[in-house]
């Protein structure tokens, strides 16, 4: 082995061997991958092979799509097989729900250019007749569906890497792996030390133990899972051509054929977590005991979906581990909190999504950033309230969920609640509805007094509807309260704080009890950020953003850090408080501090440090709501105190609180975007209109500036628009394709109900040449086309003119 590289992987499973192959195809050749025993020595060997393109999230699903379509490629390069049976999958669905999720997929697929389809039962038996159909409402048919040889395929990876240039040391562990003072790591292994200039941990089934080598926990848990093979059987041989996968999730259940007999594996409730404090370094080539009762009832529904299995001898039952991150997506991108480290674990799928994989690390290591948005898969996604017994509770949930209907308005609740604000008991007394995100809990609504505090999932308008509406009357009619705390939060400070946001940023920094819109960029001027930023006082600023991406966005911050000057503190959860909004927030405001908020005093967009009530307050006049507002900041502790302030005078003039559903709604009156659905590093500011608070002409190099300066010069093809549609009892959610004149022309972002102005609408990008006010279009939602119409002025306020009064 040699003693330097410019890239160590650790892990030769098929998303390492992916990784090297993809680095190597873009150009670096100074690769080593290093592997503890032979390749395919974790989960990969004992895999299924199957593999789908079928994912929630869009981006996800073209990397699944782009993995399936790259097995060509690395078959004629190399010449090894991979042993690929293109054979289409068949989801079933026996419920009007799953009906309506395989429309919402097939929806989306229409403009991801994927060719999946809708069919009936009677074509259900004519691809697959050893299904039995009764029951069976429908089914989705995706023609990308197949398997392959999991072993081959890894070789096949392996070897084409080795011809780019890379080096593979096999029967090699890594020991440790140290931080140097110049950025790279030493990485002792059994045969000697290598210093990298960048590490890759692939280590899948081990990567927690790799991870803690560099003092990182990575949140992911391997799980049992258990499939069987079959003997022969007369039907399969005798239908001539190999039979198509089918997916039925109704016994949770995936089924393929294998030679001559089929394979059937099970997703089941009962499952096991495994290896829960560690994997064991010798654990190898074995497999786990079979466990056939865990899958007792499972095997029992197969046996009437496929009755031909009931009779048919078992040649082999495989029992083997494989992990999860607790969404199920990978884990992949650079670790926050290390230097050079990356991250490229929780490959669940691995022979749908390691290519993707391969390609979108190697992207980033090479390029700076990947191709196309990958937050779904961002190791930064997640944040350290991520604990091991939180991980292991959702992982097994996911697991669970597998062949789950995903509602758009749905919130899952295992490992919940796990961070929570003082406010938290106040809201549970008033019968909150709760959501969660990064942890922490948040109110989507408040259920009325006696009922059941519980939003039942659904694709169309929910028990919620009604409620909602109130609480967005409250808001626009009087006064409504509601919880700042998941914002992320981060405190700039110090001689070079402007400076650095100047250079971070792209919009314009503001003086002295000012605050900006700020969009942030990436180098090649894609969206990566929409912040407020408020210079709280001299040389110091509160920014803020999403409560989600506070990982990704601290990551970012990090990387960029002068070494002096500046200090950067992420207080998301230690600065939270309330926001007042509506046509009296000034009035409540003003009876609670002595401080003059008057407009002439507190214009829009300004920031004071005040007294409100007995607490310390950093308050900013400005409010998603597009209401007039006020968002009012303090230390944790004083929220409690707050909160009976603002409510003890706040009676008579209407107060209410309000959650997250009508926040939601309220934005959609003033054409607001949000993050990761308007705003995210698959657009830029041209596209979404973002241009307006980028500030061209500044004289800070910010990032992304000569991006963002080319593409002002050469005009955009598409642009954000707003739709009002025609719906009934279902809004649009996101990707729901946009026709018009019989082709899908775009594609929706997000949507929903305004309850001020009692229409659905929908956000979404159409090609230049057709925006026109009034331009009639048709958005598919649920599988209907449904008209709609776009407009350009907001439904409220158009001109901010009450905004600003
Ligand atoms: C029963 C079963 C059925 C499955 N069916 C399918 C399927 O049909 N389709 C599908 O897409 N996926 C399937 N999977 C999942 C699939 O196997 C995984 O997604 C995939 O194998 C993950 O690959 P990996 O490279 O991330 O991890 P692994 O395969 O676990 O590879 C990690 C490698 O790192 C090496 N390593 C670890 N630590 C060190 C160290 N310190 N030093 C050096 N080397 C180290 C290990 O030896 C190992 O070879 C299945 C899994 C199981 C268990």
């Amino acid at each position: 082995m040699k003693s330097h590289a410019e890239t160590v992987v650790i892990g030769g499973g098929v998303v390492g061997c992916s990784v090297i192959y993809h680095l190597t195809k873009l150009g670096m050749r100074d690769v080593v991958l290093i592997e503890r025993s032979e390749l395919t020595s974790g989960s990969t060997w004992h895999a299924a092979g199957g593999f789908h393109t079928l994912n929630a999230d869009t981006n996800m699903a073209a990397l699944q799509g782009y993995t399936i379509r790259l097995y060509r490629e690395l078959e004629e390069i190399t010449g090894q097989s991979c042993s690929l049976h293109h054979v289409g999958g068949i989801t079933l669905a026996e419920t009007p729900e799953r009906l309506d999720f395989l429309k919402s997929a097939r929806a989306m697929h229409r403009h991801m250019g994927l060719d999946t389809e809708l069919i009936g039962p009677e074509e259900i038996r004519r691809l697959s007749p050893i299904t039995n159909t009764d029951g069976v409402l429908g089914a989705l048919y995706d023609p990308l569906d197949g398997h392959l040889d999991p072993s081959g395929t890894t070789h096949a990876y392996a070897r084409a890497a080795q011809m780019q240039g890379a080096e593979i040391v096999l029967r090699n562990r890594v020991l440790e792996t140290n931080p140097r003072q110049d950025g790279g790591w030493e990485v002792v292994t059994e045969q000697g030390t290598i210093v990298a200039e960048r590490l890759v941990n692939a280590a899948g089934l081990w990567a927690r133990e790799v991870g803690a080598m560099a003092g990182v926990y990575l949140p992911l848990h391997p799980m049992e899972h258990q499939y069987f093979a079959t003997d022969d059987i007369a039907e399969v041989v005798d239908h001539g051509e190999e039979l198509p996968h089918v997916m039925d999730p109704a016994g949770e259940s995936y089924l393929r054929q294998e030679g001559r007999g089929l394979v059937i594996g099970f997703y089941e409730q009962n499952c096991i977590p495994w290896a829960v404090d560690g994997t064991r370094w010798d654990f190898g080539h074995e497999l786990l005991d079979e466990n056939l009762d865990r899958i007792g009832d499972s095997m029992e529904f197969a046996f009437k979906r496929y009755p031909v299995l009931a009779e048919a001898g078992i040649k082999t039952i495989i029992n083997g581990p494989f992990t999860f991150a607790p969404d199920g997506n990978p884990l992949v991108g650079p670790v926050p909190g290390l230097r050079n480290y990356w991250s490229a674990c929780a490959v669940m799928a691995g022979f749908s999504q390691g290519g993707g994989v391969g390609l979108t690390l190697a992207e980033w290591m090479i390029d700076g950033e990947p191709s196309r948005d990958v937050f779904a898969m961002d190791v930064a996604r997640f944040g350290d309230y991520c604990t091991p017994s939180y991980t292991r509770l959702k992982v097994r949930e996911n697991y669970q969920r597998r062949f789950s209907v995903s509602y758009p308005n749905e919130e899952l609740p295992a490992a919940r609640p796990l961070d929570t604000t003082p406010a938290y008991g106040l809201w549970k007394a008033q019968n909150a509805v709760f959501g969660d995100m990064y942890g922490m809990e948040h109110v989507n609504y408040f259920a009325p007094a006696g009922e059941e505090p519980y939003e039942i999932p659904s694709f169309r308008r929910s028990n919620a509807f009604p409620t909602v509406a109130a609480e967005v009357r409250a808001v626009r009619e009087a006064v409504g309260i509601n919880e700042v705390h998941n914002f992320g939060k981060y405190e700039v400070a110090g001689p070079a704080a402007r400076d650095f946001l100047d250079t971070v940023m792209a919009g314009r920094i503001p003086a002295v009890g000012r605050l900006s819109l700020n969009p942030m960029l990436s180098p090649k001027g894609r969206i990566i950020g929409d912040f407020t930023v408020a210079q709280v006082s001299e040389d110091r600023f509160q920014v803020t953003a999403s409560f989600g991406a506070q990982a990704y966005h601290m990551r970012w911050f990090e990387q960029r850090l002068p070494d002096a000057g500046v200090s950067l503190q992420n207080l998301s959860k230690e600065r939270i408080g309330f926001q007042i909004a509506g046509p009296r927030a000034q009035e409540l405001l003003q009876r609670v501090t002595r401080a003059d908020v008057s407009t002439v005093a507190m214009p829009f967009l300004s920031v004071r440090e005040i007294d409100v009530g007995q607490c310390r307050a950093i308050v900013q006049r400005v409010s998603y709501t597009g209401d007039r507002g006020y968002e009012i900041y303090v230390p944790w502790h004083h929220q409690v105190a707050l909160y009976e302030v603002l409510t003890a005078v706040g009676q008579d003039l209407g107060l209410r609180p309000f959650g997250m559903r009508a926040m939601m709604s309220l934005r959609l009156d003033k054409s607001f975007g949000s993050w990761m659905r308007e705003f995210k590093p698959d657009y830029t500011p041209l596209e979404t209109g973002l241009d307006r608070f980028v500030a061209y002409d500044k004289d800070a190099e910010f990032i992304g500036k000569a991006a963002a300066l080319a593409e002002r010069e050469q005009g955009v093809s598409r642009k954000l628009c707003t739709f009002e549609v025609a719906a009934r009892d279902a809004d649009a959610v996101a990707w729901e394709p946009i026709w018009h004149g019989g082709e899908v022309v775009g594609y929706v972002t997000s949507g929903g109900y305004s309850h001020h102005a009692r229409k659905s609408i929908a956000y979404g990008f159409l090609p230049l040449g057709l925006i026109e006010e009034g331009r009639e279009v048709e958005i598919e939602i649920l599988g209907e086309r449904i008209p709609a119409r776009l407009y350009s002025k907001p439904l409220f306020d158009p001109d901010n003119s009450y905004l600003r009064g």
